[in-house]
């Protein structure tokens, strides 16, 4: 595809939209505005043609402004509540200091659509070298009601700085990493760690890319609002009926809700267990008053599931060593007396939950600082202001799908 073919040839640039689909109403929120050019009937995508940075800049920005020109155009005829996510590059938007960009969307806003609708996905590359102004920029933008999407993030957290300084409406997640045969490693806790992030900081997830069924329940799964991909909606260049996939999708999230229930029960089930046979254990050996010999004798009872177990009081102290089982055989640990653990995330409001409850919990999987290995933790009051840690093998967990 030859540039200049393009650029005088306007006529045959067009716009495709594809629909952006939302968790809590499973319909049509909005569509991403993406580049087509047309020729014999068919239709090539710009994405190659925006992203060369050999082409002069006017150039593209021509090409990109009578594509949204065209779509914003289209876009009178939509609801008033339709978002149009439009893909800026950083660099392209600052050739003018943004302007014309603006202008072009405040001419809109007379038109009838809101400047509200607008979503941008400004796509920032590693090691930008003006963020700077790109920020100051994306906050003037903020002040007509525009809203900001942090596209391409490379899912490596990489760009973990950028969130904070532009703190975006909107994350898009890419999903393509999930397709492949190696998948990144650490994905699964990368997507986790940008929920949590965008809870904190109140922006929303996007999953990009989603082409099947597994995918779309890893979206719905890891807190995901708004959704996109073949799996749902391929590109076009109309519009669609905002409800086309409202029952399907509803359908499959009654799959998703009852089997993460069935899940959920099934560790309630487990961590009920581990209670029981806890204070069974406990109330057998109740005249041991030494943490040590204590330990001993629980070890040959937990000893399918634990590899580690100690004794902290409510302040995180370490009021016994480490029972730790090496190739099948308990060892003590005495360095691990008196070290603190209050530090760690959400150990303190363990301690006072199972103060107050009087009650194990069972955590969420981890991955064991020493071992490297994915683990659990049961943890249970003992009634001397006491608190036991038993660490559950990854072997145990594996045998147990509901907790992995
Ligand atoms: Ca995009």
């Amino acid at each position: 595809m030859d540039a200049l073919d393009i650029i005088t040839d306007l006529e045959n640039v067009i716009p495709f939209f594809q629909p952006i689909f939302s968790a809590d109403e499973h319909r049509v929120i909005g569509y991403e505005v993406l580049g087509r050019y047309k020729k014999n009937d068919q239709y090539e995508s710009l994405g190659g043609f925006f992203s060369d940075t050999n082409i002069p800049e006017e150039f593209r920005i021509e090409v990109d402004r009578t594509i949204l020109k065209k779509a914003m155009e289209m876009g009178l005829s939509q609801d008033k509540d339709i978002c149009f996510f439009i893909n800026k590059d950083a660099d392209l938007l600052l050739h003018d200091g943004g302007e014309q960009l603006l202008e072009l969307l405040l001419d809109y806003r007379q038109k009838g659509i809101d400047p509200g609708r607008i979503v941008i996905e400004v796509n920032v590359r590693s090691h930008h070298n003006d963020i700077e102004h790109l920020v100051h920029l994306l906050n003037y933008y903020k002040t007509y009601g525009i809203r900001i999407a942090l596209d391409n993030l490379e899912n490596d957290g990489g760009k973990l700085d950028l969130i904070g300084q532009i703190s975006p409406h909107i994350i898009k997640v890419n999903l393509q990493a999930l397709r492949s045969v190696n998948i990144v490693p650490g994905f699964q806790e990368i997507t986790y760690s940008l929920s949590m992030l965008a809870r904190k900081i109140g922006a929303s997830l996007l999953f990009e890319n989603i082409e099947t069924v597994y995918q779309f329940q890893y979206a719905w799964k890891n807190g995901g609002r708004y959704y996109q991909g073949f799996y749902l909606s391929k590109p076009s260049a109309d519009f669609v009926e905002r409800d086309i996939l409202k029952e399907k999708l509803r359908e499959e999230c009654h799959f998703f809700i009852h089997s993460e229930k069935k899940k959920l029960e099934t560790l309630y089930k487990i961590a009920d267990k581990f209670q029981e046979e806890v204070s069974e254990l406990l109330q057998k050996y109740r005249k041991v008053d030494e943490y040590d010999e204590l330990l001993v004798n629980l070890a040959k009872h937990l000893d399918p599931y634990a590899f580690r177990m100690y004794i902290c009081d409510e302040d995180g102290f370490q009021t016994s060593p480490n029972f730790f089982k090496r190739e099948n055989q308990w060892e003590i640990q005495k360095e691990y007396l008196h070290k603190n653990w209050s530090w760690r995330p959400y150990f303190l409001e363990n301690i006072i939950r199972m103060r107050n409850e009087k009650k194990g919990i069972l955590s969420d999987l981890y991955n064991d600082l020493e071992t490297g290995e994915n683990i659990r933790t049961f943890s249970f009051p003992l009634n001397t202001g006491h608190y036991l840690f038993i660490d559950l093998s990854y072997n145990f967990l594996y045998e147990h799908q509901a907790l992995l």
